[in-house]
């Protein structure tokens, strides 16, 4: 490859889809200009193909119908030049309809309005900070043990280029963490507005797996690649900040009443949250008790096996919290991150709505604690499988995001149940492939 391949002359604009896939059309860098101008026709169908690539079929686009892409220049990533191949811009976009006006399909634009939402009802905004895990298979030969510096030299011609990629769309990661599993790491991003934070989550992940690939190697964000290893999870940190700059989250050690009610209509809510949140049937490989995923539905100071864990951090003069976050640990990488968040506001702004009281810590792992003191303490185990968060879902969806939405996206996650028994035994190999 020559010099000039470091420049790109292709642009790719994409939207990342409810399979968490991202997919768009590739237009020469010379038509950027006009395509950020009037944007680019797509089809309406294309947000229900399925990371297996099938299509529902009681989708209820089908052949018909267009939307329009609309590329947004602040998310613009440079894909570096490679010896087989030269560099490639991407850029996000939402899809509209096509006089530009809001469209259901658009996960994007779906928690643009959701936030929008909670700043006009309750005055809050959300900051996020993302957590992921993820394999990278075939890298090297090198075995490491948990957490070391062995590990982390291994990954480090991954980290250093990632970050470079991800500079270029202002994008950076805050920690690259060698995980438990064999050859499994984590990034952490620090805490950004939250549509920011989807924006480079979505990013990250494919500039890892960019590098990966440059490498002959794999990375995944598939919730359980192998059944007998640990699984992977992507860890939402979220906080809540008034009007003026004041964070809400905590207060002494513990959450203020707004969070309290907030992550108590998470917890009311969690199996609809989880039908956006462990969209498919790998989620529920991963979802195992006792292994640091949080299948019971309640929240714990800094306990990891509680669906939702505070995270304190420091206090402040005021007793407030400033660097405090909650954390949502029921959510992995086959999920949309946009529909994942614009969910748990809407389970968070049910709780406000209804004073709910805050939830109480507990503060051990709940798969220990006899079934009649769980039941006495409404700790309730999360659903095992898709279908009764798909059932918990179908009331509020009309209202969260719309009739055509609910009919679009629900028919995928139909879709993967199919998908998935289909392929049976191979299924998370091949889910592993994709995402
Ligand atoms: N791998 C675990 C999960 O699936 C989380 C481990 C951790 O707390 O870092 O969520
Ligand atoms: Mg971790």
């Amino acid at each position: 490859m020559s010099l000039d391949d470091a420049r790109p002359r292709f642009a790719t604009i994409a939207n990342y889809e409810f399979s968490a896939v991202m997919r768009g059309r590739v237009v020469p860098i010379a038509s950027v200009d006009d395509v950020l101008r009037v944007g680019l026709p797509w089809v309406p169908n294309n947000v229900c193909i399925s990371a297996l690539n099938t299509i529902p079929p009681d989708n209820p686009f089908g052949p018909m119908g267009e939307t329009k892409i609309i590329a947004l220049p602040h998310t613009r990533m440079v894909m570096p030049a490679r010896q087989d191949r030269p560099a490639m811009a991407v850029y996000l976009c939402d899809i509209t309809n096509h006089d530009r006006s809001f469209w259901e399909g658009c996960a994007r634009s779906q928690l643009a309005r959701t936030l929008a939402l909670l700043e006009e009802r309750h005055g809050l905004t959300l900051r996020v900070g993302f957590e992921h895990e993820f394999y990278i298979f075939d890298l090297n030969a090198e075995v490491f043990s948990a957490y070391s510096l062995a590990g982390a030299r291994k990954a480090s011609v991954i980290a250093d280029e990632v970050q470079q990629t991800l500079a270029t769309a202002d994008a950076r990661l805050d920690q690259f963490v060698p995980e438990f599993g064999y050859d499994q790491f984590e990034t952490a991003s620090a805490a950004r507005d939250a549509m920011t934070a989807c924006d480079h989550a979505v990013l990250a992940r494919e500039a890892i797996r960019d590098a990966a690939r440059a490498r002959g190697a794999r990375a995944t964000f598939a919730p359980k690649p192998d059944l007998s290893a640990a699984g992977s999870g992507v860890h939402i940190h979220f906080s809540l900040w008034d009007r003026h700059g004041g964070a809400r989250t905590a207060q002494s050690g513990a959450l203020t009443a707004t969070a309290g009610a907030f992550a108590a209509g998470i917890l009311k809510h969690i199996e609809a949250v989880m039908a956006y949140s462990t969209p498919t049937p790998n989620s529920f490989q991963r979802a195992t008790e006792s292994s640091w995923v949080g299948v019971f539905a309640c929240f714990g100071l800094r306990n990891r096996e509680a669906a939702l864990r505070l995270a304190p951090r420091e206090a402040a003069a005021d007793g407030s919290h400033p660097g405090a976050s909650l954390e949502f640990r029921l959510c992995d990488g086959s999920a949309n991150p946009y529909l994942a968040v614009a969910t748990l506001v809407r389970a968070g702004m049910i709780g406000l709505d209804q004073s709910l009281d805050p939830p109480i810590s507990v503060d051990r792992d709940p798969a220990r604690i006899p079934q009649p003191e769980r039941d006495a303490r409404a700790i309730r185990r999360v659903p095992e499988t898709l279908d009764p968060c798909l059932e918990a879902a179908a009331p509020f969806a009309p209202e969260w995001f719309g009739k055509t939405f609910w009919d679009a996206y629900s028919s995928v996650r139909r879709n993967d149940i199919k998908d998935a028994a289909a392929a049976g035994e191979r299924y998370p190999a091949l889910l592993s492939q994709i995402i």
